[in-house]
């Protein structure tokens, strides 16, 4: 059992982030900056995190990697078993704040 995202709000860095989830599975585009000068860009590779005992991304522990330039990613708080409960004043999960780390 995991926790559904549906509803939640996702960060990086303190910024909201676009992603797509299904259930406890967040998927979003990869916020990795390469290059320099002109051609600083943004990765953009699809992540994605599975928030569930000893999958990818779910504690800093089993991060999920970028495919594309190897950046790792993990959801935060991290997942716990039992799972954690979302954060205080926050019981619905609708309203939690998940952080990408
Ligand atoms: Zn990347």
């Amino acid at each position: 059992m995991g926790w559904h995202f549906s509803g939640a709000v996702f960060q990086i860095a303190g910024q909201p982030v676009t992603v797509s989830s299904d259930g406890n599975n967040v998927a979003f585009n990869c916020v990795n900056i390469l290059g320099s000068g002109p051609d600083k860009r943004p990765c953009g590779q699809a992540v994605l995190l599975v928030y569930q005992h000893g999958r990818r991304g779910s504690a800093a522990a089993i991060p999920a990697e970028c495919p594309a330039c190897h950046r790792l990613y993990f959801l935060d708080p991290p997942y716990t078993d039992p799972p954690p409960e979302p954060p205080a004043g926050q019981r619905q999960l609708r309203n939690a704040v998940m952080n990408i780390v």
